[in-house]
């Protein structure tokens, strides 16, 4: 396992291939931004080749897409992955897509002889730049097997959640789900604390030790709304990506969602004010400014 594909050189994407070049794999990236390839290029990342070459001549590729419609598009088109794939290639999804892309892409797969994982990944930009990513795998015990050196370079916590390949996407959408009550309750709870004259700051120092305390709380709190920088991070339009799909599968399984449902009509309505390509916590500064002072 020497040489690595990289597509998607994106927030995650891009410190995920680095953390590979720093531990001497050759990794070869692809990425439709001119931007993120020269990044990628300057880390030490080899640029030039199409989905293509890199399907026939690598050992592992990873993706770290932001849609349905690029994975769907890099896998299963006739350009695409699975198409060109030499039939000792190992292909790990990393990006977080419906359960049901999962399952299509698999199909293909088998029917190539092609072995892959869906590998969502929980931790966000400074798990990929720390090496602490949880990956929440679905696919064949073996294949996973196979994949766990590589996964070790980038991540802390690697689970097989089962041989159904989207069952790895159903547990991180289950977690998006979380990381969507979490933004929004600290977007409503901030607010009210700002218009009550309270210091948001000494209202985080007695929060962390009381019940209040999230992780979520600290990362938004912390890392964006304290300074009013809102620099992705998780863009808020990906947020609202996961928990749509996570409401699509508890759709399919009968499942009533009320609050979740009102919540992702909040994230839509933010990411149709013009803030979807910023980070998630940017829904404090949508909720503060509706409310007059
Ligand atoms: P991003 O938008 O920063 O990066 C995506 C990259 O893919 C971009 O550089 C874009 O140019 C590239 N791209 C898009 N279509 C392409 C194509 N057809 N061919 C080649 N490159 C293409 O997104 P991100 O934040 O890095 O997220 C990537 C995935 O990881 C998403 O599925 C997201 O839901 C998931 N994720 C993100 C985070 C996070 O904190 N950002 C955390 C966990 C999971």
């Amino acid at each position: 396992m020497k040489k690595i594909g990289f597509i998607g050189l994106g927030n995650m994407g891009l410190p995920m291939s680095h953390n590979l070049i720093t531990s001497n794999f050759d990794v070869y990236g692809a990425d439709l931004n001119k931007e993120a390839l020269l990044h990628f290029e300057k880390n030490g990342g080899k640029v030039g080749y199409s989905i293509t070459q890199l399907a026939s001549t690598c050992d592992v590729i990873f993706t770290s897409l932001p849609s349905n419609g690029a994975v769907e598009a890099i896998y299963l088109g006739e350009q695409g992955l699975i198409e060109h794939a030499n039939t000792n290639i190992l292909l790990i999804d990393t990006s977080t897509v419906s359960p049901e892309l999962n399952i299509r892409i698999e199909q293909s797969a088998k029917l190539k002889g092609v072995d892959f994982l869906a590998a969502p990944v929980s931790g966000g930009v400074i798990g990929a730049i720390n090496k602490t990513l949880t990956f929440m795998i679905g696919g064949s015990k073996e294949v996973f097997e196979r994949a766990l050196p590589v996964l070790h370079v980038l991540g802390e916590n690697i689970f097989h959640v089962s041989e159904k390949i989207d069952s790895g996407t159903a547990t991180k959408l289950i977690n998006n789900l979380l990381i969507g009550f979490y933004t929004a309750g600290v977007s409503e709870a901030l607010t009210l604390a700002k218009e009550s004259q309270l210091d948001l700051d000494k209202l985080f120092d007695m929060l962390n030790v009381s019940y209040g305390q999230s992780r979520i709380y600290e990362r938004n709190y912390k890392s964006f709304i304290a300074n009013d920088d809102y620099a992705p991070g998780f863009a808020l339009n990906l947020l609202k990506k996961d928990m749509g799909f996570a409401l699509e599968l508890a759709d399919k399984n009968h499942v009533d969602l009320p609050i979740s449902k009102i919540l992702y009509g909040m994230y839509e309505e933010a990411d149709k004010s013009g803030l979807g390509e910023q980070d998630m916590s940017v829904l404090y500064k949508k909720v503060s400014t509706q409310t007059p002072s």
